[in-house]
């Protein structure tokens, strides 16, 4: 049995070291991640964890002693610095582990401001890993003044924390709305009146000029000249893919490692899987940053080191949280030309239904379970009801199944 070596002890690492011990894998497994923990799930660092609503303990996507159970050796505080795949090894340290096969999992970094305006100030977060959140939690006091930068999910999550939290909270995003890289403006305008109804001031069409301070931030000033004053910031301005790794390895890289079909890099020995990795989608390239595509990705990689000879066929879904609302999201809206509004089923719900010509391409729900549902499955089964069906608060959503 050849020995494996996993590097990224995150979501899509832990799920291709399981999937491989369940489908009979009986080789050597060790799995090196940077971070002081076992592998966890994020996606409550911007949501529960974040409120304190959410234990640590339950953030862990598997007690710890799985992995000794499992005979998967799990190393924490290890950082892979270098691969060397001509001798395929990987050196940890002083330390040089061999591999036949070799999977990155290496997920994602943060875009951070440049220190050249305030980026290096204390009271400047991003929002990653556990010790990110655990550095900004005791900065969350009612009263204190947050400038969030950046209004995609994982900015709009920690405004609704903090403004549930009883912070006084500034969003800025440059663009003409929140959400835009990835939603509709339909989307968009839902969240912007929830998060105004909450007492958070969403300023859009407005960058960041600088942060202001003397060692630690104490404001902003505002591409529109305005200054505001704030205690701490919290940067949610994207993430670039973790190639460093790969790259200085010589492994090709387009927006992300680039693998084939099944999985594997363009060196035959090592295989990417979950944010980190692009993989064949229609006539280009996709990278997706989600849990879901985290573990089906990292399954498919492992079924096939395991010589399963699939192909990685994404079928994307993702959910936000804020507030009281669940916003659900079914299939990709690339390249649709129009949005379909079915109103909810009570106050504050609705869905918006993606469409490119008669094909529907995604569903965004917000408390409604029901559409997130249905859309689901007539994007996974690749069927596209009529919009004007989709549009009648009259159709029983169930029916548009058959
Ligand atoms: C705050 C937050 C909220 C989110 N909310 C949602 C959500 O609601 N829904 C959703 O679907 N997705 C959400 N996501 C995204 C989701 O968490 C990621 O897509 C998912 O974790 C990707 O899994 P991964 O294994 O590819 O990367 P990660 O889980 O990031 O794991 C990668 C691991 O590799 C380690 N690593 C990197 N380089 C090295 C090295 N050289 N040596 C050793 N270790 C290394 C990293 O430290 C990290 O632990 C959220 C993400 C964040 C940060």
């Amino acid at each position: 049995m050849p020995d494996i070596v996993v590097i990224g002890a995150g979501q899509a690492g832990a799920s291709l070291v399981a999937r491989l011990r369940s489908g009979g894998f009986d080789g050597a497994i060790t799995l090196i991640g940077e971070e002081a923990v076992p592998p966890y799930q994020r996606p409550p660092l911007s949501k529960g964890y974040l409120l304190g609503e959410m234990a640590l303990e339950r953030l862990y996507l598997r007690p710890a002693r799985y992995y000794e159970e499992a005979q998967i050796d799990l190393r924490l505080n290890a950082r892979v610095d270098r691969i060397d795949p001509a001798a395929r090894h990987v050196h940890v340290g002083d330390e040089v582990l061999p591999y036949d096969t070799l999977v990155l999992t290496t997920g994602s970094v943060p875009r951070r401001l440049p220190a050249a305006i305030g980026g290096a100030l204390d009271g400047v977060h991003v929002v990653r890993g556990l010790e990110d959140v655990d550095a900004m939690g005791p900065r969350f006091g009612p009263g204190a003044k947050v400038l969030i930068v950046g209004g995609g999910y994982i900015g709009l999550e920690a405004a609704a924390v903090a403004a549930k939290k009883g912070l006084d909270v500034t969003l800025v995003e440059m663009a003409d709305r929140i959400l835009q890289r990835v939603a509709a403006p339909e989307t968009s305008d839902f969240f912007r009146k929830l998060h105004r109804a909450h007492g958070v001031d969403i300023r859009e069409g407005v960058g960041l000029d600088r942060l202001l301070g003397e060692g630690r931030v104490t404001g902003a000033r505002l591409s529109d000249g305005s200054e505001i004053d704030a205690d701490f910031v919290i940067v949610g301005v994207g993430i670039a893919p973790g190639t460093a790794l790969a790259e200085a390895a010589g492994l090709t890289i387009d927006n992300g490692i680039a693998v084939d079909a099944q999985g594997r890099s363009s060196d035959p020995a090592i295989w990417a899987a979950g944010d980190c990795a692009s993989f064949p989608y229609r006539e280009g390239r996709l990278r997706l940053e989600s849990v879901p595509n985290a573990i089906d990705m990292a399954e498919c990689v492992a079924d096939n080191i395991m010589g399963a000879g699939k192909p990685y066929v994404p079928q994307p879904w993702f959910w936000s949280d804020q507030y009281d609302v669940k916003l659900q999201i079914a299939g990709l809206n690339i390249g649709y030309d129009r949005v379909i509004t079915r109103p909810g089923s009570s106050d504050g719900s609705a869905s918006f239904w993606y469409y490119a010509g008669d094909r529907l391409l995604a569903v965004d729900a917000m408390n409604e379970p029901r559409a997130y549902m249905v859309g689901k499955r007539l994007i996974d089964a690749g069927k596209s009801p009529p919009a004007s069906a989709v549009a009648d608060p009259g159709t029983d959503l169930k029916s548009l199944l058959k």
